[in-house]
C-alpha cells in the first residue's frame, strides 16, 4: 500500500484502461477520483468499489476541466487517460470530430497538467502519467486526429519532463498497442466499411496485423506499468514515451 495517502486523479476511468488503472492505484492505497462517463448506477457502484470520487467533467471543455481540478484540490498523481478515436479518411474527416478528438486526447493533458503542477512542484512530489498509444509514434491510416492528438501528447510530455525535472514530478506516456476495451470494439464497424472489410479481417488483418505478438495487450498490463511509476525506483525515468505494444513498433 505505497499510495496511501497520496490523491490520484484519473481521466476517462470509468471504462477500459483508465478503469484499470483507477483498480491498480487504489489497490495501492491512494484516494481516488475517477472521471468519465456512464451509467449513474454503475458509476456508483464504482465509487463504492474504490472508495473514489467521481467527477462527470467533460474534458472537451476547458471551463469544465478547471471546474474538476478546483473540485479535486492538489493531486499527487493525474493520470491523463482519457481518450476518443474517429475513423475516416482525411478529406472525409467530420471538422468537428477534429476538434473534439484533439480537444480530448491532447489540450485536456495540457489543461490537467497545468493546474495539477503548482501543487506538485510544492510538494517537492508529483506524477504525470498520460495514456500515450502507439499512435504516438507510428501512424495508421484513417486515423488522422488521434495520430496527431498521440504525437502531441508525446512531445508535451518530453517538454513538462524538462521543465520539472528538478522538482521531484515525472512526466510520461505509455504507449499501448491494441487493447480490448469499448474504444478499440467501437472502431471495428467503421474500419469495416472504410477497408470494405468483415469484422473478423478488421481483428485479425488491421488489429492484430500490426501486433507481432499476435494479442491484445491488457488493461492489466497497462495498469502495471503507471503503478511502477508511481514508486520510488521509478523516479530517474520522466520524459519516457514507454511502449507496451507487443513489439508493434519495432518493426
Ligand atoms: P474506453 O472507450 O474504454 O474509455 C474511454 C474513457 O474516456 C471512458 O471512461 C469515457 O467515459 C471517457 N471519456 C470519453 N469522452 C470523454 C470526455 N469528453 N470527457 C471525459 N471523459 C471522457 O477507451 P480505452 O481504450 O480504455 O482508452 C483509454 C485511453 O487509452 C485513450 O486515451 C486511448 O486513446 C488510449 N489507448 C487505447 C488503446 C486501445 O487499444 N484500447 C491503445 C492505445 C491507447
Amino acid at each position: 500500500m505505497f499510495l496511501t495517502g497520496k490523491t490520484a486523479l484519473v481521466t476517462g476511468s470509468t471504462s477500459g484502461i483508465g478503469l484499470a488503472i483507477a483498480r491498480a492505484l487504489a489497490a495501492e492505497g491512494a484516494n481516488l477520483i475517477l472521471n468519465g462517463f456512464g451509467d449513474p448506477a454503475e458509476i456508483d457502484r464504482l465509487k463504492q468499489e474504490l472508495g473514489a470520487r467521481h467527477s462527470g467533467a467533460d474534458l472537451t471543455r476547458p471551463d469544465a476541466i478547471e471546474e474538476m481540478m478546483a473540485e479535486a484540490g492538489p493531486v499527487d498523481i493525474l493520470v491523463n487517460n482519457a481518450g476518443m478515436q474517429h475513423v475516416a479518411p482525411v478529406d472525409q474527416f467530420p471538422a468537428d470530430k477534429w476538434d473534439l478528438i484533439i480537444a480530448l486526447n491532447l489540450s485536456a493533458v495540457f489543461h490537467t497538467s497545468r493546474l495539477a503542477l503548482p501543487a506538485m512542484k510544492a510538494k517537492g512530489w508529483g506524477r504525470i502519467i498520460n495514456t500515450a498509444s502507439a499512435h504516438s509514434l507510428v501512424a495508421s491510416p484513417n486515423k488522422s486526429a488521434y495520430v496527431a492528438a498521440k504525437h502531441g501528447v508525446a512531445g508535451f510530455t518530453k517538454t513538462a519532463a524538462l521543465e520539472t525535472a528538478t522538482s521531484g514530478v515525472t512526466v510520461n506516456c505509455i504507449s499501448p498497442g491494441y487493447v480490448w476495451t469499448p474504444l478499440v470494439e467501437n472502431q471495428i464497424p467503421d474500419t469495416m466499411k472504410a477497408r470494405g472489410l468483415t469484422r473478423e479481417q478488421v481483428m485479425n488483418d488491421v488489429l492484430l496485423a500490426a501486433q507481432p505478438t499476435k494479442q491484445f495487450v491488457t488493461a492489466d498490463q497497462v495498469a502495471a506499468l503507471a503503478v511502477f511509476l508511481c514508486r520510488d525506483e521509478a523516479s530517474a525515468i520522466t520524459g519516457a514515451n514507454l511502449s507496451m505494444d507487443g513489439g508493434w513498433t519495432a518493426q
